[in-house]
Parts: structure tokens; C-alpha cells; sequence
């Protein structure tokens, strides 16, 4: 364990590593992430604990991490101008700097050649967002320099989100440290989906960290990551890397989680052309010699073992006939779903016009069933004039057609 006294007492042992950022669309590096380490019987330690320890005061973490950072300023001359360097920093620490010492320090080397906006603090906090709206404001004087702003340690919980819309953060990053091992429960990929569509509305990048291995790589990669950074890919280290030096691993990689993506799109593609098949053969055949009803049960006979629930709708989404649910092997009419509408729901007005235009039918999106709380997906299909047929697929046959298991 690192001893505060020891740091103090022996200041110049201090010294930075730099982590590598490699970039999603070019594959080189693009920036590095300064650590603070301190050389100690003959021992490099990670400086993180000193800075998170609350017992060793703010002054004196900030000094440490001055000294550190001018370090890594100086060193950072010899990389190329497009280089950018993020840098940790704890809300409370940069409320601390009343000075702004960080920023004289900045500014200092802009004229050595090293351009403010470069450089990225990653804000973090370790107990609530001390006070938002001096942040807000340090932050603001902050860019007005060029300095970019990203928000560090973004994880499972949510609880930051209504803090990334105030920041306007520039980078998001991701921690995959809690996406160890294959086990992703649903909830996490949908909370990494809202980050993505977030950061996407506010117009920042997404960068994941801690990737560790190559399933990582591909949650990041699949999951609109611009930036990636980990032990998988890169250790910190004192020295600079070449730009290119993981260019064919990274490709190489990209290519296999395409082709991945590639088969999955094309089992969805197969099996919707497979649902229109039959449901226009099966409608062609049935529509205009039975009622609603019959046409549904019909529809529902044909697609035992593939649907557990299916209802029509007009234009607008309104039901006029109640849902037909297979229960214990049999189908029966469910009332109570009668006169109820449906154009609320995400993608519902979206998918009519396509029905309209093209004609047949599509497949939704994956998601949470309200009723059963399973995993499910939609097909919904044009029966006629204003009338929409919507089948809500059974879990078992989508994950072996998706080949899920
Ligand atoms: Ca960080």
C-alpha cells in the first residue's frame, strides 16, 4: 500500500505513463491517457490510491498531480500535433485549484507547441457531483480555451445521465471493468444502447475503457464505440507508441466482428422473408372468403410453434377485434384488447408506412414483451385495405433461428 508521507516526502519520484486510445474508425492511436506512478524501493506504483484517498489533502494531491502532468507536457512535445493527452480530474479537485494552476500550467506549454485543445479533461467524481453548477462554470472557462471535456467512468448505473445533458461532455467513457466474463444481462446492453443514442442526440464520442479482451473489443465495436482503450489492447507505459503499431490486429478484428454481424443480419433477413412467404400465400389464399376472426384463427393454426399472440389493427392503430393467444396448444380469442390503440408505441406509425409502401411484411426490433417480460420480436404484416396483422413471435423459435442460446 501506497503511503501518502512517503509521496510527499520524496515528490520527484514521481513521474507519468501514458495509456494508448486507438480510434475506431482509423485504427491508430489518437490519444493517450496520463496515469501517475512513483517509483518506491526500487517498485513503479500506480499513484491511483493517493489521489482517491480522502485523508491525504486536496493540496497535496493537486501538487503531486501538477508535477505529474508537467511531466507528461514536457514528454509530449515529441508527439505529433494531432495527439490529444486526457487527463484525470476529480470534480473536487478542480473546484479546489483556486489558483488554476492547471490551467497556468496549460497555458504555459501552448507556447512550447502544445495546443490546449489537445487535451481532455476527463471529469469524474467520487461522492455526488459536489456543486453542478460551479463545475458548469469552471468547465465553460475551461473550453473557451479549446480544452475538450469528457465524462470518466461511465458504468452500469445510470445515475449520471441527467449530468451528461448539463456538462456537454465532448467524450463519454464507457468502464467495460463491470463486463468481466460472458455473463451481460439485458439491462446492461440496454442502458449502453440509451448512452449511445445520447451521445449520438448531444453529438459527443463514445470511448470504452477497460477493455480487456477481444468479446470487449466487439461489445465496444457493436455498441457505437468511437475510441478503445484497455489492457487488451495497450498497458500505460512511460514511452510513446507508434500511431500505427496495432493497425492489422485491429482490422483483422474489425473484419471477424463484421462478418459476425453480417450472418446475424442475414438469419433476420431469411426469416423475414420466409414469414412473408407464407403469410402471403396463406392471405392470398383466405382473405376474401373469411371475416376477421376466421382469417386470424387460420393465420394462428399455420403458425403454431412460432407465435404466442396476434391481433389486427387499421391505419391508426386501433384494434377492433380482440388478441388471439395460444394457450396450453390452443388458440382462443382474448377480450379485453378490444378498441384499445396503438399508435403510441415506438416505431408504430414508421412501420405502417412501410408496410404501405413496400407492401409486406417486417420484422421489430428485440424487446421486453410487457406481458410475459421475455425477449421477443414482432412481425407485422399488410392483410388488406387498412388492415394490419401483427404476430408477436414466439422466444424459443426466435432464439434458434437467431441462433441464440
Ligand atoms: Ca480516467
Amino acid at each position: 500500500m501506497i503511503d501518502a508521507l512517503d509521496v510527499m516526502a520524496a515528490l520527484d519520484q514521481v513521474y507519468p505513463v501514458f495509456q494508448p486510445i486507438f480510434s475506431a474508425d482509423e485504427h491508430r492511436v489518437i490519444g493517450y491517457e496520463i496515469f501517475g506512478r512513483f517509483r518506491h524501493d526500487g517498485e513503479s506504483l500506480s499513484l491511483g490510491p493517493f489521489f482517491l484517498d480522502d485523508q491525504v489533502p486536496a493540496d497535496f494531491r493537486l501538487e503531486a498531480d501538477l508535477l505529474i502532468l508537467e511531466k507528461a507536457f514536457e514528454k509530449a512535445l515529441e508527439l505529433d500535433g494531432d495527439i490529444l493527452l486526457f487527463i484525470n480530474r476529480d470534480a473536487e479537485l478542480l473546484i479546489e485549484d483556486k489558483e488554476e494552476k492547471l490551467l497556468t500550467l496549460i497555458l504555459s506549454h501552448k507556447e512550447k507547441g502544445l495546443d490546449p485543445s489537445r487535451l481532455v479533461l476527463e471529469i469524474s467524481e467520487r461522492k455526488s457531483m459536489p456543486d453542478t453548477a460551479n463545475i458548469e462554470h469552471i468547465l465553460h472557462y475551461y473550453r473557451t480555451y479549446g480544452i475538450k471535456i469528457a465524462i470518466d467512468k461511465l458504468g452500469a448505473d445510470s445515475s449520471k445521465l441527467d449530468q451528461i445533458n448539463l456538462l456537454q461532455p465532448d467524450i463519454l467513457k464507457v468502464d467495460l471493468g463491470t463486463l468481466r466474463g460472458a455473463a451481460i444481462g439485458p439491462s446492461y446492453q440496454d442502458i449502453l444502447h440509451s448512452l449511445s443514442l445520447l451521445a449520438r442526440k448531444i453529438g459527443a464520442s463514445l470511448l470504452f475503457e477497460s477493455i480487456e479482451t477481444v468479446f470487449q473489443l466487439q461489445f465496444a465495436w457493436k455498441h457505437g464505440g468511437r475510441y478503445y482503450q484497455g489492457f487488451y489492447l495497450m498497458n500505460p507505459s512511460p514511452s510513446f507508441v507508434k500511431e500505427e503499431v496495432l493497425n492489422e490486429k485491429l482490422r483483422t478484428e474489425c473484419h471477424a466482428f463484421i462478418l459476425t454481424e453480417q450472418k446475424k443480419i442475414e438469419r433476420l433477413f431469411s426469416l423475414r422473408s420466409e414469414l412473408n412467404q407464407r403469410l402471403q400465400e396463406l392471405n392470398g389464399k383466405l382473405r376474401k372468403k373469411l371475416d376477421d376472426y376466421e382469417l386470424l384463427m387460420a393465420i394462428g393454426n399455420e403458425l403454431d410453434e412460432i407465435a404466442f399472440r396476434m391481433y389486427i389493427c387499421d391505419s391508426d392503430g386501433f384494434q377492433d377485434i380482440p388478441n388471439l393467444v395460444s394457450k396450453k396448444g390452443s388458440w382462443q380469442f382474448e377480450e379485453g384488447h378490444r378498441r384499445k390503440n396503438w399508435s403510441w408505441r415506438p416505431y408504430f406509425l414508421e412501420n405502417i408506412s412501410n408496410m404501405r409502401s413496400e407492401r409486406k411484411g417486417f420484422l421489430s426490433d428485440r424487446y421486453n414483451d410487457i406481458q410475459s417480460g421475455e425477449t421477443i420480436r414482432t412481425f407485422s404484416f399488410p392483410i388488406g385495405e387498412e388492415r394490419y396483422l401483427f404476430v408477436d413471435l414466439h422466444p424459443k423459435f426466435l432464439n434458434k433461428r437467431e441462433e441464440l442460446y
